[in-house]
């Protein structure tokens, strides 16, 4: 899953996506896999259900309706790893809208004809998760109609690029496969330039740069590929004009959109890639699935980052005289703490022993989470290390985990660290200072230990296909942000103050990108205030901020996520420990949060408080 920036783009999950699809700034796109598989022995709290035929109905009807909504959806198919529709290419006209809205309309009536109390937790969550995803999809056709402002919605890319570089088939199936895609691209592209309307200038830009990289997964390399391939002489000719014709039309879809751009460049009228406080209210509560309002949320936000501070200052008075013996401590809180992270971050491992660092940690979390009695751990699981592989490769440098997908559920799952070899001496070492030692512990605990790996091994356990296919980015990005403060509260670290002062740094990103988020979309906050926000506040890199700015008017709400489902898991931690005072135990508290799968922190917390 994306990690809140772009520097780590970390696409847990992702498995064989192409840069393109997986660093697409839509949190709408299809969803990419997540696990699933034989069920561990981990003890659990969700109980079995009775079997009552009416149960038994719900589940095998919800899984066929997911089924159905698969087979719909041959590109959000092939991301979860099912190939058996991906021939088919889906003609985004206004008649396969009708289509979509039809289809929503009639599953949410068959929902709604199910009391969800009548079911086990289990089915109560795939039941929420169902309805949700097809409210959400009305909404997006009538409501948010990105299908028109957003050009970048359209892209053939992606699935492409998956079918080419995932072993699922042979060689000559799979280009057979990719051969009736572009059959289609024409269709495709005829339709996406008759939807658009408006659109905004950012996300335009955002098209043309995005069908450039099309055009080069469709050039030379591919056509080098088809010649040197088992296809027959008349198969091969076929394809290179289909490819051909392709790219012709890609071209004519990119020279439109710069026509469009030029003049919405003169145009002040442009539509705002600001959503505003109605779409932006609807999305998080589609999107997140919290207990908070988008408001509520921001203002907790602001609330911790003056927490942060704070607690940052107050170590940074404590560490001065010890790095700065010669040197008066400056007046400014900001500027104390930011001198000192400046100065920490040049104790970092050598460019060579990056990955090898990273190797010997993973253990070292294991045991101290066992050793500490934190969580259940599953050592038939093992999580493997591994360079990242090189199409998946392209945002830099970064950590990712891949875990197996639904259709593929006995895969090992990796922890993908790209090397740092495509670096530049300069790069190298900003790059190291960020991830400096302290940094990165807290990065492999997010990522691996007792983060997404962790979770995502307990999360087999209670995973079908919908919670597989419908997860919740909020609890599970949470969860990985959750998991870095627990560890340092429960002394990873030895409780160094170096290490909560950059524990401080790096949780700032995360609030930051909350508060920015809404304060940009909702509250007009201009790109001046977000940069200052980043560089001063939050300690930011120029080029980091940079980023993020382009982020931000490109995407929505999915930046707020990772605090959102921190914040909420935190807080009825918080609330349960208050309530049940020795009784309460962290590792049951962990092993029952993560037994009920991907699914939206309140509604965890709402099985979790119906249980006691
Ligand atoms: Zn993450």
């Amino acid at each position: 899953m994306r990690s809140p920036d772009y520097r780590t783009c970390a696409l847990v999950l992702v498995l064989a996506a192409s840069m393109l699809a997986a660093c697409s700034p839509d949190g709408n796109m299809p969803l990419a896999p997540s696990p699933a598989g034989n069920p561990t022995n981990m003890s659990g709290a969700v109980q079995n259900a009775a079997p009552d035929p009416a149960v038994a109905a719900f589940a095998s009807a919800s899984e066929a309706l997911m089924q159905r909504m698969l087979t719909r959806a041959p590109e959000w198919s092939i991301y979860a790893g099912r190939y058996d529709v991906a021939d088919r290419v889906t003609i985004p006209d206004a008649a396969r809208r009708a289509e979509d809205l039809a289809f929503a309309e009639a599953e949410l009536a068959a929902l709604s004809r199910i009391d969800p109390q009548t079911l086990p937790p289990e089915l109560r969550i795939d039941h929420a998760l169902l309805t949700n995803r097809l409210a959400s999809m009305r909404w997006y056709l009538t409501e948010f109609r990105d299908w028109q402002w957003d050009p970048s919605n359209y892209n053939v890319a992606g699935p492409i690029g998956l079918i080419l570089n995932t072993p699922y088939a042979s060689e000559a199936d799979r280009l057979r496969t990719v051969l009736a895609r572009l059959e289609q691209v024409p269709a495709y592209y005829q339709a996406a330039r008759s939807n658009i309307s408006n659109p905004t200038r950012e996300h335009t830009e955002l098209a043309i740069t995005q069908n450039r990289g099309t055009l080069n997964l469709l050039g030379d390399s591919l056509r080098e590929r088809v010649a040197a391939s088992s296809l027959e002489t008349a198969e091969k000719e076929r394809y290179e004009r289909t490819r051909q014709a392709a790219v012709e039309t890609i071209d004519g879809f990119i020279t439109e959109l710069q026509s469009i751009s030029g003049a919405l460049t003169e145009n002040d009228d442009a539509r705002p890639f600001r959503i505003g406080a109605g779409l932006y209210d609807a999305k998080f509560r589609y999107d997140i699935q919290s207990g908070f309002t988008a408001r509520e949320l921001y203002d907790r936000a602001l609330a911790e980052k003056n927490r942060l501070h704070n607690d940052m200052d107050a170590i940074a008075i404590e560490l001065w005289s010890d790095y700065f013996p010669d040197q008066a401590m400056p007046e400014d809180r900001l500027d104390r703490i930011g001198l000192l992270i400046d100065h920490l971050s040049d104790q970092h491992i050598a460019r060579e022993n990056f990955i090898s660092e990273i190797e010997r940690q993973i253990p070292l979390l294991t045991a101290f989470v066992t050793e500490n009695d934190l969580i259940d751990q599953d050592p038939t699981r093992p999580l493997v290390v591994r360079e990242t592989p090189e199409y998946m490769r392209g945002g830099g440098a970064g950590a990712s985990v891949s875990a197996p997908g639904p259709f593929n559920p006995t895969a090992d799952t990796y922890y993908n660290v790209t090397p740092l070899d495509d670096y530049s001496d300069e790069q190298a070492a900003s790059y190291l200072r960020e991830y400096n030692q302290w940094v990165l512990q807290i990065l492999n605990i997010h990522e691996a230990i007792p983060g997404h790996y962790t979770q995502l091994v307990h999360g087999n356990k209670s995973s079908g296909l919908i919670k597989s296919l419908l997860r919740n980015g909020a609890m599970i990005e949470g969860w990985a942000v959750y998991s870095e403060r627990m560890m340092l509260e429960q002394g990873w670290g030895d409780q160094a103050p170096e290490m909560w002062l950059m524990y401080g740094k790096w949780n700032l990103r995360v609030v930051t990108n909350a508060i920015m988020d809404y304060a940009v979309h909702v509250l007009n906050m201009t790109e001046q205030e977000a940069m200052d926000m980043m560089l001063r506040e939050a300690f930011q890199e120029r080029t980091e901020a940079e980023n993020k700015w382009r982020r931000i008017t490109l995407s929505q709400v999915q930046l707020t996520s990772y605090f959102t489902g921190y914040a909420e898991i935190y807080d009825f931690r918080e609330r349960l420990k208050a309530g049940m005072g020795d009784e309460f135990d962290l590792k049951t508290f962990h092993n029952r949060f993560l037994s009920y799968g991907n699914a939206p922190v309140p509604a965890i917390v709402d099985m979790m408080q119906g249980d006691n």
